[in-house]
């Protein structure tokens, strides 16, 4: 069965992220079934899948809860859309729950189908809102370099990472880049941990990138500017952590110029960082966040815009129809899942246990990995976390490019039974919230032994 399905996979499916003629004769691996934090293939093999998915899986997989939720919705009302004045319980009561767990000045959802569409929807918002307000100057977006913001042409533009900047342009006018906060990729590891009061300058470096933000907009113009995009940490960039003083002088440059601040909680909403949202961790109260992923636990695609009052009450008041939606918008089925999801969150107190219990739990037995050899900096915030490899500590020297250190690393992860993910020569985690102490200690131990074996094969 394996070989007919790895045969038929390099027929006829094209993969996302993807260099499908490097797969090699092996193929893909072939995922068969999962349960709490572990996936298993078909080759009989269980993986302790420390990426939850794609950072999506919150609740762990084969929740009975949610099967049963889709089960029951399908039979009840398995499609109807939220257009032209129409609507359906699944949607609106997961409205509601959502005002109720955001920040308390955003009661409004827009849904949609995935967080790059989510992504499109608060361009389109935040752009109307200044044309509404009698400012269509106001247009340029500011989003961050080597960010992730999704893969439709919008998502893409907004995102920061140059090889999909290069494929399938031109990109989406009026959307401008500035340096991401990641203190040790810029070269500046060895000066000092991240939040050390002791020393001062990851934050002076913190504030430098906030100012990187102003000399932009002075740029543009004061008043061109309609809004700022970025992740609470940044995801896809390598689980980047912001220096303590980032968002706060970031906040206060957006409110000198009266700009949109747009927070995408795809990846750090529903627990992550120990908080509902990564914007309540930073205490960021945002206008707009864009919401996906964990929203239902990746068991259906799902995702939306939260928006604050200050933009929902200009939409409602002033603004007429909005000519955008997407047939899935709130889809009842998906709708129903993330309101079970959201429902098992609250009842079980898991995103209490990540911020009281886990989170820190990860943070004392990941700061071991910090004293391997070929280990930089060993990071994590609530249950996201990175490992930066390095040819020489002392030396402050990356490996060269052409060995792939990271890939390597992710690869050796995998034979022995986790999965991390690479960015370059970062290794991620950001495991499924319900994961204990023991399979904590478990992932540690493999993601040693790992980092022994990717040393050894180069050579070290
Ligand atoms: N925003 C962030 C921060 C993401 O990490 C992602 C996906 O990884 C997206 C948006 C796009 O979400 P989707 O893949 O659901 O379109």
């Amino acid at each position: 069965m394996t070989d007919e399905l790895t045969r038929l996979d390099r027929a006829h499916h094209l993969h996302p992220f993807t260099d499908f003629k490097a797969l090699g004769e092996e193929g893909s691996r072939i995922i068969v079934h999962a349960e709490g934090v572990y996936i298993h293939d078909s080759e009989g093999r269980r993986l302790l899948d420390a990426m939850a998915g794609l950072w999506c899986v919150n609740l762990g997989y084969g929740r009975e809860e949610l099967i049963t939720a889709a089960t029951e919705q399908l039979r009840e009302l398995p499609y109807y859309n939220n257009f032209f004045k129409s609507t359906h319980a699944p949607a609106v009561k997961l409205a509601a729950k959502l005002s109720e767990i955001a920040p308390a000045h955003m009661n409004h959802v827009f849904f949609t189908g995935s967080g790059s569409e989510a992504n499109d929807t608060m361009l389109r918002m935040a752009r109307r809102y200044w044309a509404l307000k009698g400012k269509p100057e106001k247009q340029w977006i500011i989003a961050r370099e080597n960010a992730y913001h999704g893969s439709t042409v919008a998502g893409m533009s907004l995102g920061g990472m140059a090889p999909m900047h290069e494929q399938g342009g031109p990109l989406v006018p009026g959307i401008t880049h500035v340096r991401q906060p990641y203190w040790f990729g810029e070269g500046r590891f060895g000066e000092g941990p991240l939040n050390d009061a002791a020393d001062p300058s990851a934050q002076a470096f913190g504030r430098d990138c906030a100012a990187a933000i102003e000399a932009r907009i002075l740029e543009l113009g004061e008043d061109k500017v309609a809004a700022f995009i970025a992740e609470p940490v940044q995801g896809a960039g390598g689980a980047i952590i912001p220096p303590e003083s980032y968002w706060p002088a970031v906040k206060a440059v957006l409110a000198k110029y009266d700009i949109l601040l747009v927070v995408d909680e795809v990846i750090c909403g529903f627990g992550r960082l120990g908080a509902w949202f990564g914007s309540m961790h930073y205490d960021l109260a945002p206008d707009l966040m864009p919401i996906a992923k964990g929203l239902s636990s990746g068991y259906l695609p799902i995702g939306g815009v939260l928006v604050g009052d200050r933009v929902a009450d200009t939409l409602i008041e002033e603004g007429g129809e909005f000519f955008h939606g997407f047939t899935y918008s709130g889809h009842p089925v998906c709708a129903a899942v993330a309101l079970k999801n959201l429902e098992i969150l609250q009842d079980e107190r898991v995103i209490e246990r990540v911020r009281e219990d886990l989170g820190p739990y990860l943070a004392s037995r990941w700061a071991t990995l910090a004293e391997h050899p070929i280990v930089g900096e060993a990071r994590s915030l609530g249950l996201i976390g990175a490992l930066e490899l390095v040819a020489d500590k002392a030396g402050r020297a990356r490996f060269d490019k052409s060995l792939a250190a990271g890939n390597l690393c992710r690869d050796i992860c995998i034979e022995r039974g986790l999965v991390m993910r690479s960015v370059g020569d970062t290794m991620i985690i950001s495991p499924p919230l319900v994961i204990t102490h023991a399979q904590i200690d478990a992932m540690v131990d493999l993601a040693r032994d790992a980092l022994d074996e990717t040393a050894r094969r180069l050579s070290l």
